[in-house]
């Protein structure tokens, strides 16, 4: 039987080596900073008796829009079905700390209608810093099935491998959808390839990768619009996408402010603090 093709996909220093060493008993390098892992890695993970994955470890990416080089080794990889690596089942792979920001890469794999699982990692940190979850209702507002994991603690690991075994179960409906985006630009788009998922189209014309050879240039002359007006379609996209995000976690995610690492929030909380100081100093 062969084995079922599993992509460890997320933004760098999320945790995605910590989860490959678990699941395949390997021992690649972990490191608290980002670029790492510069390249495919595989392990195998076997899932019952009859049963093993091939996985494999990608660079960080921090998005589909690409700007670097690892980032182009995974979308070169998701919208190529002839790659024999072309993963059954994409496991994105993000930091309960920084769910907010790592969810912007997961709303994009989804509307590429791959498989695709969700593993909160860092679990072992949620005590600490005050981060409640509802997993069911983030299930059913991201379509997806979730492992909650602490790859430091070896937790939530078995989890996963049975999402993974029962890979053709999973959801592949996308979050939101990517005309919504730009109704009118999309619709165009789709009357001219109807066959062709619009996502995987839109990444064509934005990006600089290989990929459907055949059609490429045919869809840059018909859709490339000017340089800013693209800037702009991209820049709505990630409006769009963080707006949903906002929405799913203000109903999913609960974090106490005053134990967060995260900077901006801790920033935002004293100049709060301090505007309202000053407003009292000054009577208004
Ligand atoms: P990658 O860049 O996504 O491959 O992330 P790594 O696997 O290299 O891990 C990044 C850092 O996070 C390392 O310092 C790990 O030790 C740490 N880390 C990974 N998983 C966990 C976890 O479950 N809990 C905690 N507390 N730290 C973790
Ligand atoms: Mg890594």
């Amino acid at each position: 039987k062969n084995p079922i093709k599993v992509a460890l996909i997320g933004n760098p220093n999320v945790g995605k080596t910590s989860v490959f060493n678990q699941l395949t008993g390997l021992n690649q390098q972990v490191g608290n900073y980002p670029g790492i892992t510069v390249e495919k890695k595989q392990g195998a993970c076997k899932l019952c008796d009859s049963t093993k994955a091939k996985v494999i470890d990608l660079p960080g990416t921090y998005s589909l829009n690409a700007s670097s080089i690892d980032e182009n080794v995974v979308i070169e990889l998701l919208l190529n079905k002839n790659d024999e690596d072309f993963p059954d089942v994409a496991v994105v792979v993000t930091d309960v700390e920084n769910l907010k920001r790592n969810l912007l890469l997961f709303t994009q794999i989804k509307d590429l209608e791959i498989p695709t699982i969700l593993v909160i990692n860092m679990a072992d940190r949620m005590k600490l810093k005050g981060i409640e979850l509802d997993i069911p209702t983030l299930e059913k507002e991201l379509k997806t099935k979730i492992a909650l994991v602490s790859s430091r603690k070896k937790t939530g690991i078995e989890e996963l491998k049975n999402l993974i075994f029962n890979f053709k179960s999973l959801s592949t409906e996308p979050c939101l959808s990517a005309s919504s985006i730009d109704p009118e630009y999309f619709d165009k788009l789709r009357r001219a390839f109807p066959n062709q998922l619009l996502y995987k189209l839109w990444l064509v014309i934005t990006q600089d990768v290989n990929f459907l050879n055949l059609e490429r240039n045919e869809i840059k002359n018909t859709f490339t619009k000017s340089h800013a007006d693209l800037k702009r379609l991209q820049q709505k996209e990630t409006i769009k996408r963080y707006q949903f995000i906002n929405d799913t976690l203000k109903i999913g995610y609960k974090i106490d402010i005053a134990k967060a690492t995260d900077i901006r929030a801790k920033i935002d909380r004293v100049l709060t603090h301090k505007i309202f100081g000053y407003l009292i100093f000054f009577g208004i």
